[in-house]
């Protein structure tokens, strides 16, 4: 890190500080330069990623049974007292460490502090099957095992999708009902790659609404399955989304789609259109080899 870099920073906090700010700006401008696209960035919410020389949390013997330990300035530290909430306990049980680095954030309803839990990761499964999995809007989720969830997601997602923060409450219902996957026959979980949208597409709904999930739902989705694969040891597999739904996953050729229905006009197969749909995507990985595992997902709890 060059010197000049964080003595800039007119502040009255200690240098260890400063070092740490224009490390995160750094970081920040440096994403930016890995997109086709460049903007200026922007940060919304202040925050500080904070390593062990900044704080330290330390197990407490009194009715705290969690302190923080915070040396902020060039003086004594600051220790805060606070207490291990139900995700604290239930991730600690689990066997996963908590990581040694904090993230500090300030938002309008205060001060937020993330711990985050590491674990190694355990061996995938050797044992299992190869299932596909289609994620929509009508049903958020058919499997080629013939699993369904989330079947009800459209109506509950049309009863609120124009309220404020309706892409929060969309969120919660996408991890509860993917949530209920049993993964315990699985080996490999097939899915489709994140499409290419157009910009500017940012709504909860797409044109497409009564078969695809919004663009953001879709990434969400994904990384919650990706959290989900991790932790049944399972691995994630992606394939290229073209066509799926639209050829007949039993003679191959192209077939018709009404509502919840495929229908091939060749073989005669009918069937419901998202499970053939699940069953292209798992033929789709193994006659091709997919395209290999989703980047890793982040684990993190915060409280306040
Ligand atoms: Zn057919």
């Amino acid at each position: 890190m060059p010197r000049k870099l964080y003595e800039a920073i007119k502040s009255s906090l200690g240098e260890r500080y400063k070092q740490c700010a224009a490390k995160q700006a750094l970081a920040i401008v440096k994403s930016q330069r890995k997109r086709a696209k460049k903007k200026k960035p922007v940060v919304h919410n202040a925050s500080l990623e904070l390593d062990e020389r900044f704080i330290k949390i330390e197990h407490g013997h009194n009715s705290f049974d969690l302190w923080i330990k915070l040396s902020i300035l060039n003086g004594r530290p600051i220790y805060i007292p606070t207490r291990k909430h139900r995700m604290f306990n239930k991730y600690v049980n689990e066997g996963w460490e908590l990581s040694r680095s904090c993230r500090l954030r300030k938002t309008d309803k205060g001060l937020f502090l993330d711990v985050f839990f590491e674990k190694d990761a355990e061996p995938v499964k050797e044992e299992g099957d190869i299932v596909g999995l289609d994620l929509g809007f009508r049903k958020l989720a058919a499997l080629s095992d013939g699993q369904i969830v989330g079947k009800e997601l459209k109506s509950e997602i049309m009863k609120f999708y124009k309220r404020k923060h309706s892409h929060l409450i969309i969120k919660e219902l996408i991890n509860r009902e993917l949530k209920k996957i049993d993964f315990s026959k699985m080996r490999i979980l097939v899915v489709e790659r994140l499409r290419n949208v157009k910009k500017n597409k940012r709504g909860v709904l797409t044109h497409h609404a009564n078969r695809l999930l919004s663009h953001w739902a879709y990434r969400h989705a994904l990384s919650r399955l990706a959290m989900l694969c991790e932790e049944n040891r399972v691995q994630i597999a992606e394939v290229e989304p073209r066509g799926t739904s639209k050829a007949c996953a039993r003679c191959g050729s192209r077939g018709i789609r009404r509502n919840e229905r495929f229908v091939c006009k060749r073989c005669g197969w009918k069937v419901d259109a998202d499970y053939n749909a699940a069953l292209n995507i798992r033929d789709r990985f193994i006659s091709q080899g997919g395209y290999g595992p989703l980047p890793e997902s982040h684990l993190n709890i915060s409280f306040g």
